[in-house]
């Protein structure tokens, strides 16, 4: 949007909202009360702007109340000077807050991942392992690639992730890899193709 036209769309907004709390906007307060009503919300500002973080304020002669959103918070500052700082205030308090519960459910998020790709490297791992030991036990010589993976070299693919990851995204990245080179290592044995010992 241009700019002329922005201005007049904010304009316009703040009109509605002088009218919306005729006769007197100043008369009315704002006591603290706010809440986040939701990314898919139905609320609406007293100027007619949809809205997910509402401020309520009243007019203390008639306790008359409207609701009002985080941009017309800055309008009514104008119009009732002095408050604006208090709602300023609870607004980024509010922001923080869903910030923080987005951050929560993207790690909630990253934990199931990692549940899944820790439960399908387990189960291709003992696909390996089971196959492995038959040719151990059949006392012939297993190939190269399963020798590599649980012979001598076994430390290299552990049972699970044996590192000490500061964050999520790092085991990711370790249990995807893994996946990747026993896939490659177990070949046909994963598809389930006999091989006989
Ligand atoms: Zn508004």
């Amino acid at each position: 949007m241009k700019n002329l036209e922005r201005l007049e769309a904010e304009i316009a907004y703040r009109e509605s909202l002088v009218r919306a709390l005729a006769p007197d906007p100043s008369e009315y307060e704002y006591g603290g009360l706010n809440y986040d009503s939701g990314p898919r919300s139905n609320e609406h500002c007293a100027c007619g702007h949809p809205i997910r973080l509402v401020f309520m304020i009243e007019r203390e002669r008639d306790g008359k109340t409207a609701k009002i959103g985080s941009t017309c918070i800055n309008h009514f500052g104008a119009i009732s000077p002095g408050q604006v700082e208090r709602m300023v205030a609870d607004y980024n308090v509010m922001v923080e807050r869903i910030k923080e519960d987005e951050r929560r459910a993207k790690e909630l998020q990253r934990k199931d991942e990692i549940a899944g790709l820790e439960a399908e490297y387990a189960r291709i791992h003992e696909i390996g392992r089971v196959r492995y030991q038959a040719y151990q036990n059949a006392g012939r010589r297993a190939p190269y690639e399963l020798y590599w993976a649980y012979g001598c070299y076994s430390t290299r693919l552990p049972k699970t992730c044996n590192k000490t990851y500061k964050t999520t995204n790092g085991f990711i990245g370790w249990y995807k890899k893994h996946i990747e080179i026993l896939r490659s290592v177990l070949g046909n044995i994963l598809n389930g193709a006999e091989i006989n010992v």
